[in-house]
């Protein structure tokens, strides 16, 4: 591990100042991801921003909205009455993911740039064209069986691995981050990229502008939603597959569908074609594994994981079944 200045920023027009000031300083929040990768000389940075002072750690009611500060831990948002009441899948989301210990230290902020678990990343030793631009890709010839099918480049197949972010991407989120000049609010859709030219680039955000919080509009669909992660193992690990989905049925018919998918792509996935297929459709196996298929096409399997294929199909089925099942049982009062 490279060694680095700490400081310490009392002010978020202080942060965004030496973020803007060229020293090359990264942000600090929870240190669950980027010490990972510093101490396993994937990443170095000559200085480490501490924004854990900065008093962004709130959970607010707004206008039509709940605003999630930037430095609420998951644990914290996971259990907040305010989401479990109105996002589940929120809440279901963050406690598929990693560990209690890791979720009381990680930061919204820190969830939203959290880098890829690539094995051939994590390893100086092999060729990454995101860790090494113009190196090569490892993965393309090595072990491939938990990359992505969708989003994929001949640069770079690697997944994204968070799973709050893929709720965020079905509950149409709002991140709103500060600069030098103004604030912006990034619609969550275009705050990832997929890794094209350049897989190196994970987000818009700019090196001097800082994330202040999430905004979540308040809408009757997001009540009933679900998130469903498939892995390896039961706990501490990343999805192979995974389904954040959100419907409205009025007389067994989809009125509205949300579907984002995890673990198969580049980045935290919404499905437009699959809502497109569930819309005005009868709910039932049938309309579940139309919009699966809708969500598939186009689909780019490496040489290991073709199976992920059917995988996030099933994914997306069972979570929309679990869902339609979880709302007749409260319509019925249940
Ligand atoms: Fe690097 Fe992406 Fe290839 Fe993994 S898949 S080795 S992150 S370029």
């Amino acid at each position: 591990m490279e060694s680095f200045d700490y400081l310490r920023a009392a002010t978020v027009e202080g942060a965004v100042q030496t973020l803007a000031g060229g020293s090359g300083a990264k942000c600090l929040g929870g240190g669950t991801n980027i010490l990972d990768f510093m101490k396993l000389n994937v990443e170095a940075h000559p200085q480490l921003l501490d924004i854990n002072h900065l008093h962004f750690n709130k959970i607010e009611s707004v206008a039509g909205a709940i605003r999630i500060g930037a430095g609420v831990r998951n644990s914290d948002l996971a259990y907040d009455s305010r989401i479990l009441e109105n996002f589940p899948v929120l809440s279901e989301a963050l406690l598929a993911g990693a560990t209690a210990q890791i979720r009381n230290m990680a930061t919204v902020g820190g969830n939203l740039l959290q880098r890829t678990r690539c094995t051939y990343f994590r390893d100086p030793v092999w060729e990454c064209n995101k860790r090494q631009p113009g190196s090569g890709c490892a993965a393309l010839e090595g072990d491939n069986h938990g990359h992505a099918i969708l989003g994929v480049s001949k640069l770079c197949i690697a997944t994204h691995p968070s799973d709050m972010c893929v709720a965020l991407a079905a509950l149409d989120a709002i991140v709103e981050v500060q600069g030098p000049q103004a604030k912006r609010r990034i619609p969550i859709g275009d705050f990832h990229v997929a890794y094209g030219e350049n897989p190196a680039v994970e987000t818009t955000l700019k090196p001097d502008e800082l994330i202040l919080a999430v905004e979540l509009p308040l809408q009757p669909l997001y009540r009933n939603s679900h998130y469903l992660k498939v892995r390896e193992r039961n706990s501490f690990a990343f999805a192979l597959s995974a389904a954040a989905v959100a419907l409205e049925i009025k007389a067994d018919r989809i009125v509205t569908a949300r579907v984002a998918l995890g673990g198969v792509a580049t980045k935290p996935w919404r499905s437009s074609a699959a809502e497109q297929a569930l819309v005005g459709q009868p709910v039932g196996e049938k309309t579940y594994a139309a919009a699966a298929r809708a969500a598939v096409k186009g689909a780019q399997p490496q040489k290991d994981n073709g199976f992920k294929v059917d995988l996030i199909q099933r994914t997306i089925c069972r979570a929309l079944m679990t869902l339609e099942q979880r709302l007749a049982k409260t319509a019925a009062g249940v």
